[in-house]
């Protein structure tokens, strides 16, 4: 038997009594909460290579990684060497930086994309890329896929409008209660989103057929991650651009999550690594380019990249975009990662999921490991898993009791059975060894 750590954690409890009072549900971003899963939320007080150290002083592996942008782990020396220098020397300018330019190029460098706009989040890349393509086109809608996120701007949790009647079918009534739709989410605002079943190139065919004229872009997670992994179907993300282009449409491909986790150059790579190029129009980065900072940004070819303001018409701007400690920590991070890292980490990914499984199928738990790239989960079902519908048949009792074990023996999962787990490199084998440990009991209690 192991040491396992007791359900309470008063340190944190006391935290989050104190943050409940002075923050809406006491946290600042939904999921992190533990609503899912119950208990009480770990306040994190410091992180270290693999692992996070609580306000109770329990240590804990990070299969989170700040839900993706920490690839080296935490504090790495080279990202604080950066942004201790950066800061030394101010923290903001409100004016063009040398260390942004440098992103930049190196973004650039690594992607399809010839030109990039920096921006503070994963949500405002997002936004401003479908304000890009619809200005570029000079349409009003946009599809996107049930289970795929891609921020909290209103447009993007939008359920689909009243639609058209033909294609009432292809919008099943749990695509459209999947959706994280929101009060204060317009009628209007929700009219102008398409929302259809991932991995389902049929459905996106039979909208263009009916409104491909209204249609600005196609957005879509590079692989989606945030209903838990669902990798694209070969020749989905390809077909995309393919449709959207036969219409007059853009494809924007949403890499917040895969961009440089997965490869050097993101999703797009490895796609094209495996002999299916995809072409898109507009690329959205976030998480690891600002490795650990707020940064995010989105790219494309000069044409359409030319449009934004002020090159040209369509407005976008932000008080911090660029940041001199943001770009700093991003750059140390992408300079950081090598091809060689990402052999690293897909070795890591490859390691962990096959224990998991492992562990579970001695105890005869039906579950379904799913990969993109180094990015993976546990899906508690025998049955596949290729769009959101499937994904939510899970068994979310199972990975709820397998969380809580988990965490229990000092190990830190998302605490949704709908994310992708992350690891880093700074995994090494005692780290290995600590899963490895929590893995039979976490088992035994999702059995
Ligand atoms: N797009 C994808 C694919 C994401 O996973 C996320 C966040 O998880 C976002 C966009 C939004 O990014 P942010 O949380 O930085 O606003």
């Amino acid at each position: 038997m192991t040491e396992t750590f007791p359900a309470e954690a008063p340190a944190s409890q006391d935290l989050f009594d104190r943050a409940l009072a002075v923050v809406p549900g006491g946290v600042n971003s939904p999921v992190r909460a533990f609503r899912a899963v119950g208990g009480t939320p770990r306040f994190m007080v410091r992180g270290e290579g693999a692992y996070l150290f609580d306000a109770d002083g329990r240590r804990y592996l990070d299969l989170i990684c700040s839900w993706g942008p920490l690839v080296l782990g935490h504090a790495h020396p080279a990202v604080i060497e950066a942004v201790t220098r950066a800061a030394a020397k101010g923290t903001s300018f409100g004016a063009p930086t040398p260390g942004e330019v440098e992103l930049a190029e190196e973004i650039v460098s690594r992607t399809p994309v010839d030109q990039v706009r920096l921006v503070n989040s994963g949500t405002e890349a997002t936004m401003s890329a479908i304000r890009l393509a619809r200005g570029f086109t000079d349409r009003p809608k946009i599809i996107k896929f049930a289970g795929c996120y891609h921020g909290h701007s209103d447009g993007l949790l939008a359920a689909a409008g009243s639609g058209v009647a033909t294609l009432a079918a292809a919008r099943t009534e749990a695509d459209l209660a999947g959706l994280p739709d929101s009060p204060g989410v317009t009628r209007s605002a929700a009219a102008e989103t398409i929302v259809l079943p991932y991995n389902d190139l049929a459905a996106v065919e039979a909208v263009f057929a009916v409104e491909g004229d209204q249609i600005a872009a196609i957005i879509t997670e590079a692989a989606a991650g945030n209903m838990g992994v669902v990798p694209p179907a070969p020749g989905f993300n390809a077909g995309l651009a393919d449709l959207a282009h036969r219409h007059g449409a853009l494809l924007i491909l949403d890499e917040v999550m895969t961009g440089f986790r997965v490869a050097r150059g993101g999703w797009a790579e490895l796609s094209a690594s495996r002999g299916e190029p995809i072409a898109a129009d507009l690329i959205t980065f976030g998480k690891v380019m600002g490795g650990g900072l707020p940064a995010a940004a989105f790219g494309g070819r000069h044409e359409v990249m030319g449009h934004l303001a002020p090159a040209g018409p369509v407005y976008q701007a932000g008080t911090l975009s660029g940041n001199p400690l943001a770009s700093a920590a991003g750059l140390a991070t992408l300079r950081e990662c090598t091809s060689g890292t990402y052999a690293t980490l897909d070795r890591t990914a490859a390691q962990l999921s096959g224990l998991a499984s492992k562990a579970l199928d001695a105890v005869g738990v039906a579950h379904r490991l799913q990969h993109a790239g180094n990015m993976f989960s546990i899906f508690f079902t025998s049955g596949e898993v290729t769009n959101y519908d499937q994904a939510r048949a899970q068994h979310v009792a199972a990975f709820t009791a397998f969380f809580q074990a988990m965490l229990a023996h000092g190990v830190y999962l998302p605490p949704s059975a709908f994310e992708a787990w992350f690891v880093s490199t700074a995994i090494d084998d005692d780290a290995v060894e600590v899963f490895a440990r929590a893995l039979p009991a976490a088992a035994e209690a999702a059995a």
